[in-house]
């Protein structure tokens, strides 16, 4: 018996863990799709995003409520998501089975989350007006002479460069305007940057080679894999494909790095060489107003060039002509939580639903690109073309030469061999540089008793305490848990504790026993906690003010270091045998990206890594520094053990305080998902048993997962949408915590 309302119904996305949409009645409001509203759900007001418009409803009318209020979001053309980026993350919200509600609002930056309007903060840049009359400005008015004198060496100064001139510069720049002298125009917000560099560098033929490529096929969805080994110039790759994509007027880039701190010279390279286009970045480490502002910047379109972390693949550009993403196999494109997403793929839909070419690079790539790059053809997908750098681009610059020192011959005295030892001695001695590596993620110091074995444990987690020895603390680096050291072993009273294992801290101490006068630096997350630390020390590096460098990953990313010439590695062993399937992809990347810091310029470099097992064929492949046949090798084993990227993977969590539930949970889920095996699927997709994790205990919460395995994207996809919503079905659900991780790249 529903009257006949002359009221538009709004379907509304909103920020809640349910799997639909919300319909309110218009009330005296007009709005289109993608509009932000307001609206009141379960006695609160929230943000919500309109996505569709409606005569009906499948809910009584009579029961709906009305929008409290729609935002005049101006600045952003009235919608936060134009209808790609709409389809983007419905897409995303289907593949990563998350709400589409969740995955639409999480895109935004926080400032559009809250309940204000979206405001841009507009900026200047200043010109000299033709006819100016300079003799009008006072001879004492020394801030506005200078000011006219560097807007006649450059034709515009924007308002970052005019703060660099004087922080009084707004006042003087107001009285220029009144007397007619200078004028104002609106540009979008750009960081003051260096004096630029126009020199282009010579390329080489495979560069040329790659550029041309790429630009031959401008218009079409097309995927490259640009290969190239480190110091083989992908960078100035980028950055002349960009400055032919970005001559078309209208034309924007996105440009995806792993950890923008950890890349700093990309950006600064970005900055200069292509300072005509409007650049901003969009990362976490801008403060929420920035992120704002660079936001509207590129969903405006005038920002010209985005770079971006892995959040960056969900920016709206209007006129996006290519995606470019740098270290494509890193790891931290992959979101660990929420919807877990992996910005490759992301990137990888976006570029194919806007008809635009997309460039991963890499000197080591995931072998999930590599396959699809190499046999592609066996997929329906759009073949990739490989595009290779195999030579490095500075002529002269020798490739590292890499050795294996044999811990079983060369026994190691606190974590160093002799031979690392005596390598170092005589570097120093050319006043070279050199650099230690320890892949902490492998290996730490944990505080052991020798009476007894007993290792400290974390009383939350199934892991051990790591000894942090400046602040003489233990800390769990999985829960955060951390305590004082104990004076004397917990379980049988030993009082001669010691940390055994090297990490960054305790190979520190040691290299300043052995070389007294050296000046030694550590690089890892607890020494460099904001950006300006690890600037500062690169600037040391490179102002050679610094002998010894020791350090974690962070060291290995993308920085050049040209008096740097050996390269120590100290442990790499626990990798070698772990039960994570995808340790060994890892740890070649690793230390091929830690070699590449070896040797940059003209000086030849040299890799020592320690290991107990040097017949590995991991380090016979990096010896010579022969990615190709490693990676083909690993595709092979991947193959034989139907492993990702020849199979597809789905894994269901859980965690609780009490075991049982979890299993529970597990058992229910599996058993649920083979009744919902069709006679079809059964020869598609396996369903495991429930397993507990290597990490069996986190955060005081007690784990368990189920892992699903399909020959393809699409029988998975077949399964999990008729499996997931009955899960969330199951009365054990509502009394444990469980995600769905595809594509999951931990275990
Ligand atoms: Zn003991
Ligand atoms: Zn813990």
């Amino acid at each position: 018996m529903s009257r006949h309302i002359p009221q538009t119904i709004f379907n509304i996305a909103l920020d809640v863990p349910l799997n639909r949409t919300f319909d309110y009645l218009s009330g005296s409001f007009t709005a289109r799709v993608g509009n932000r509203v307001v609206v009141p759900f379960a006695g609160r007001h929230l943000v919500g995003v309109v996505v569709g418009l409606s005569e009906t409803s499948e809910y009584p009318i009579e029961k709906l409520k009305s929008v409290s209020h729609v935002f005049d979001d101006a600045a952003i053309g009235n919608v936060v998501f134009d209808s790609r980026m709409f389809k983007l993350l419905k897409f995303c919200a289907d593949y990563y089975h998350y709400p589409l509600g969740q995955a639409l609002i999480s895109a935004l930056p926080l400032r559009l989350r809250q309940i204000k309007p979206a405001v841009s903060r507009k900026q200047f840049s200043y010109q000299l007006l033709a006819n100016a009359d300079l003799t009008q400005i006072p001879a004492r008015k020394a801030l506005m002479q200078r000011i006219i004198a560097a807007l006649q060496a450059k034709s515009s100064l924007t308002e970052a460069e005019l703060a660099l001139i004087s922080s009084g510069w707004r006042k003087a720049i107001l009285e220029l305007k009144n007397l007619g002298l200078v004028s104002a125009q609106e540009v979008v917000a750009v960081k003051a940057s260096l004096p630029t560099s126009s020199i282009e560098p010579q390329l080489n033929d495979e560069q040329n080679q790659a550029i041309e490529s790429v630009l031959a096929l401008t218009h079409q969805f097309k995927p490259w894999l640009l290969y190239g080994i480190t110091g083989s110039g992908k960078t100035e790759v980028y950055i002349q494909i960009l400055q032919k994509i970005l001559s078309d007027k209208n034309a924007q880039v996105l440009v995806l790095v792993p950890e923008i701190n950890l890349t700093p010279q990309l950006e600064a390279r970005f900055r200069s060489r292509l300072s005509q286009y409007p650049l901003v970045t969009l990362h976490s480490n801008l403060n929420e107003s920035e992120r704002l502002q660079n936001w509207l910047a590129a969903s405006t379109g005038a920002a010209k060039i985005v770079i971006g972390t892995r959040l960056g693949v969900f920016t709206p550009m209007p006129h996006l002509k290519l995606i470019v993403m740098d270290e494509e196999h890193d790891s931290s494109y992959k979101q660990q939580d929420g919807m877990r997403y992996h910005a490759r793929d992301v990137a990888m839909v976006r570029a194919k639903q806007q008809n635009i070419p997309i460039v991963l690079g890499s000197a080591t790539p995931s072998l999930e690109t590599w396959f699809n790059a190499t046999s592609g053809h066996n997929t329906q997908k759009q073949q990739y073309g490989l595009l290779s750098l195999t030579q490095r681009a500075v002529e002269n610059a020798a490739l590292p030469n890499i050795f294996c020192i044999d811990t079983a011959k060369s026994p190691t005295e606190n974590g160093l061999s002799p031979l690392l030892v005596n390598a170092m001695r005589e570097c120093l001695s050319r006043r070279e540089q050199s650099l230690l590596f320890i892949n902490r993620r492998g290996y730490a110091p944990v505080l052991h008793c020798n009476a007894c074995q007993w290792v400290a444990p974390c009383m939350r987690c199934s892991a051990r305490m790591v000894v942090h020895l400046s602040q003489k603390r233990l800390k769990c680096h999985h829960c955060g848990h951390e305590q004082k050291i104990p004076i004397q072993c917990p379980s049988c009273g030993n009082a001669d504790l010691h940390p055994t294992g090297q990490a960054t801290q305790r190979l520190e101490q040691t290299l300043r026993s052995l070389f007294p006068a050296a000046r030694i630096a550590r690089v890892d997350r607890d020494s460099m906690r904001n950006k300006d630390a690890l600037n500062d020390l690169l600037s040391k590096v490179h102002d050679q003010e610094i002998d010894i460098l020791v350090g974690t990953q962070m060291l290995a990313k993308g920085h050049d270091f040209p008096h740097l010439t050996l390269v120590g590695v100290v442990d790499t062993d626990s990798a070698l045998y772990s039960p994570d399937f995808r340790a060994s992809e890892r740890l070649f990347a690793q230390l091929m990206q830690v070699s590449g810091r070896a040797g940059r310029a003209e000086k030849a470099g040299e890799v020592l890594i320690q290991t107990a097992f040097p017949q590995h064929a991991l380090f016979q492949a990096l010896r010579s520094q022969d990615y190709v046949s490693f990676a083909n090798e690993l595709l092979q084993e991947r193959s034989v053990m139907q492993f990702p990227p020849t199979s597809y993977f789905a894994l269901l969590r859980a965690e609780a305080n009490d075991f049982s539930q979890v299993q529970q949970f597990l058992s229910q889920a599996g058993n649920l998902a083979r009744t919902l095996l069709t006679n079809q699927l059964k020869h598609e997709v396996m369903i495991y048993d429930p397993v507990r994790p290597q990490m069996e205990r986190l955060k005081g919460l007690e784990r368990g997962q189920l892992l699903l395995q399909a020959n393809s994207r699409a029988a998975l996809q077949r399964l999990l949408k008729v499996w997931v919503p009955q899960l969330h079905e199951l009365p054990i659900a509502a009394k444990i915590r469980w995600s769905l991780d595809i594509d999951p790249l931990e275990f």
